[in-house]
């Protein structure tokens, strides 16, 4: 049976030294959240960033905004909060509504790049890609510092990432080179995803559709990292692989819920203790 790598657990112990370290600051960070629209699983994600905040003694302001809100009150709102030396960090909940002419690359671009606590802006994206990373991306971070906690060892490694998205596939992809890992990018157009996949030494899944992985598509010792976030018939989280059956084969395998989604949260803390750090705080 794997061991099951308890997300929730590091991820408390991470806010916790963020806490420590913002306690010895003069000037608290501040972060700000900027919620457009009435997406349901945004408005979650939006209030744990609050308790998140509240927890390290991270200054944080929502900014709740109607959807009609528009893209040129929404550039100003940014630069206004680009300007702010109370705010060190600058997020907007993604996707933007549909239908409002919103430019989601452009809202992006916006932001301060020294406040981009996501690092989605193109050019914390570039920096990422060359190593020299300014803020490192929360979900593929969060992701690394498990594997960092339980000894596993990336460098020489085969890594398969399923899924390519800007925000976790591909900066997944990348942390793990980094990390001296040889690494395979996997998308709805990989024929025979299962002979990849069984190449694994580590396995990372992003595509957010239930039963993407099941055993047989795993080498047996493999580490089994679930990013996703799905939901079953009951209306319960659950991630892509078949964890009931996918864990008697496993070395080490992330639960959904309780893995990266708390490392995630747990990064943007850190991003945000290190952008006023860099600010001057
Ligand atoms: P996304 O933008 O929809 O990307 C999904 C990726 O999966 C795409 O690259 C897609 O390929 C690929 N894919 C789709 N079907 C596939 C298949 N049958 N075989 C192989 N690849 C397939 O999603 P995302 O934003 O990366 O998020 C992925 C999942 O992670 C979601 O469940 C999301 O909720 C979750 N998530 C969790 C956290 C967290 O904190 N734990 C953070 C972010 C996201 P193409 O590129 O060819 O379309």
């Amino acid at each position: 049976m794997a061991i099951i790598i308890d997300g929730k657990a590091l991820a408390v112990k991470c806010k916790e030294e963020v806490r420590t370290a913002v306690d010895a600051m003069a000037r608290k960070p501040g972060l700000a959240v900027i919620l457009v629209g009435e997406n349901p699983a945004s408005q979650v994600y939006v209030r744990n960033k609050q308790k998140d905040c509240q927890e390290c003694g991270i200054h944080s302001e929502e900014f709740v905004l109607p959807a009609d809100y528009g893209q040129p009150a929404l550039l100003t709102l940014i630069a206004e909060l680009n300007q702010r030396e109370d705010i060190d960090g600058i997020l907007c909940q993604l996707p933007l509504p549909e239908g409002y002419g919103y430019d989601e690359e452009a809202v992006l671009l916006a932001i301060d790049p020294s406040k981009d606590v996501d690092a989605f802006h193109p050019y914390n994206v570039g920096k990422i890609m060359i190593g020299d990373p300014s803020f490192l991306p929360c979900t593929p971070a969060g992701v690394m510092k498990m594997l960092d906690e339980y000894h596993i060892d990336v460098d020489g490694k085969h890594c398969v990432v399923v899924g390519r998205s800007n925000i976790v596939g591909k900066p997944m992809a990348m942390l793990l080179l980094h990390r001296n890992g040889t690494v395979t990018v996997c998308h709805s157009h990989t024929p025979d995803l299962a002979a990849v996949t069984r190449q694994a030494d580590i396995l990372v899944s992003a595509v957010g559709k239930r039963n993407t992985i099941t055993a047989d598509m795993v080498k047996e010792g493999a580490v089994v990292i679930d990013v996703a976030m799905n939901r079953n018939e009951q209306g319960k989280l659950c991630g892509d692989v078949d964890f009931a059956e996918v864990e008697k084969i496993a070395s080490y395998i992330t639960p959904v819920p309780g893995g990266c989604g708390p490392m995630t949260r747990a990064i943007l803390m850190e991003n945000t203790l290190h952008a006023a750090v860099a600010h001057g705080k």
